[in-house]
């Protein structure tokens, strides 16, 4: 998981003013594990931050994307990007059906990264693993 300062700084270096309403946006796409979309970000902070505009989310997250601080998970059928601040090699689960993207622990992961490394000579940043399919909730409802 990344920390708050992480993010900061880096839109620091990268030249960004750090208002209130970009601190929000990194304090919580570093405290959140639900994998929100740009709009989510913006309807949660909106009610604190009246000055908010879906703009600065976006610029925001796109500066920080750019950085390698934060993936781009992609849509998971509905239409929506997702971003998750963790950028360290780990599993993410994707259900097509609730849109719920969670994270998964397993300890092979750590081991594969190592083998990326080994084998590729690449100063490696992080990584972007997406699974996909139904969630237990969502399986009694529809089969596939
Ligand atoms: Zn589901």
């Amino acid at each position: 998981m990344k920390n708050t300062n992480e993010l900061t700084s880096a839109l620091k270096q990268a030249g960004l003013r750090l208002t209130p309403q970009r601190l929000a946006i990194c304090r919580f796409l570093a405290e959140s594990k639900d994998h929100p979309t740009a709009a989510m970000i913006y309807e949660h902070l909106r009610p604190q931050y009246p000055s908010l505009s879906a703009m600065t989310v976006y610029n925001t997250l796109n500066t920080l994307v750019e950085l390698g601080k934060v993936n781009v998970l992609g849509d998971c059928g509905d239409d929506h990007a997702h971003y998750d601040a963790d950028t360290s090699p780990h599993i993410n689960l994707a259900c097509i059906s609730c849109h719920r993207i969670v994270d998964i622990a397993i300890p092979q992961v750590e081991e594969l990264d190592r083998e990326v490394n080994r084998a590729s000579g690449y100063q490696l940043l992080g990584a972007r693993m997406m699974y996909y399919g139904l969630c237990p909730a969502c399986q009694p409802s529809k089969v596939l």
